[in-house]
């Protein structure tokens, strides 16, 4: 099974380019899309959840017309929005249930299923708290409870990490990575951390165009040896970004390090630096590599 998407483009109706000719293949495991804020993430994910359609371009998952076919799509989705509504004062199993129902699970089946997926995704023993009463982290994994029902073959996840304390988060990646290897599992994200852990393909998407698509370490592999970081005072910072092309800069202990994409040893003071997935989204957003 895979996910083809060609050409897609979507204008909102403020004159927003949300997408332009987004085109990509989408394997069976985890496929990483990262981008800033803004990127147009959560349009192409809805896009392809059939919440919103697209103004050109085509998708198409195994056989199935994803713009066309939403009733198919719908059967084989699984969908964790950035924020889904919760009913407060009623118990987690019991809205997973009333979930399961309107996925179509039939009545036989729905407690097994109900009871495996809360199983899985770690809430047994909170079932019968609300699900509003959750941790950022429980709410997640509810989340993806439900989003499991009913087997589908393509999951989307729309920004699941965000909020999420370093504990949480990693239990929500031990949970995505088990899933992720029998399905498309699209996880949609600024925060690089979360493709590095997890995915073995990303797409960098920025102003709504694709900057880079293919496995991670073949994007490394590309910047290797030529990012450079140096240790500078707070002002000379504009100083070196007229002389240099930095791609990034972070404080350590109050002192920024920047760094920069070079072909070529620049001196002056700089050490090379291991190639991260920062680096290389940072290059790519910035247009430097
Ligand atoms: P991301 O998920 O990467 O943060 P979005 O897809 O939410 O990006 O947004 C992409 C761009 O489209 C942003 O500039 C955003 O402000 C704009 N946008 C998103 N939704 C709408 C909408 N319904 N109407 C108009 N502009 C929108």
């Amino acid at each position: 099974m895979q996910l083809t998407i060609r050409n897609l483009s979507k204008t909102y109706s403020n004159g927003v380019k949300a997408l332009q000719d987004v085109s990509l293949d989408i394997p069976t495991g985890m496929y990483g899309l990262l981008g800033p804020n803004g990127a147009g993430k959560s349009t192409l994910m809805r896009t392809l959840a059939t919440l919103q359609d697209a103004d050109a371009g085509t998708a198409t998952l195994g056989e199935i017309d994803v713009l066309k076919d939403k009733d198919a799509v719908r059967r084989t989705l699984g969908y964790l929005p950035q924020e889904f509504g919760v009913y407060p004062r009623i118990k987690a199993v019991e809205m997973l249930d009333h979930l399961a129902v309107l996925k179509g699970i039939p009545s036989g089946q729905r407690k097994e299923v109900v009871n495996a997926l809360l199983q899985r995704v770690n809430l047994w023993e909170h079932r019968k708290k609300s699900v509003s009463s959750y941790s950022g982290g429980m709410r997640q994994r509810f989340g993806i409870a439900q989003a499991l029902l009913g087997d589908p073959k393509l999951i989307i996840v729309d920004e699941p990490t965000a909020g999420l304390d370093p504990g949480e988060r990693n239990r929500f990646y031990n949970l995505l990575s088990e899933i992720g290897e029998n399905v498309i599992v699209i996880l949609s994200t600024h925060i690089v951390e979360d493709v590095k852990e997890l995915c073995s393909n990303m797409a960098v998407i920025n102003d709504g165009r694709v900057l880079y698509a293919g496995a991670p370490e073949a994007a490394l592999l590309q910047l290797q040896g030529k990012i450079w970081e140096k240790a500078i005072q707070k002002t000379e910072m504009e100083a070196y970004q007229q002389r240099y092309q930095i791609i990034s800069s972070k404080l350590v202990a109050g002192k920024p390090i920047i760094h920069i994409f070079s072909e070529n040893d620049p001196a002056e003071g700089f050490k090379r630096a291991e190639a991260g997935l920062e680096d290389v989204f940072f290059a790519r957003i910035n247009g430097v590599a």
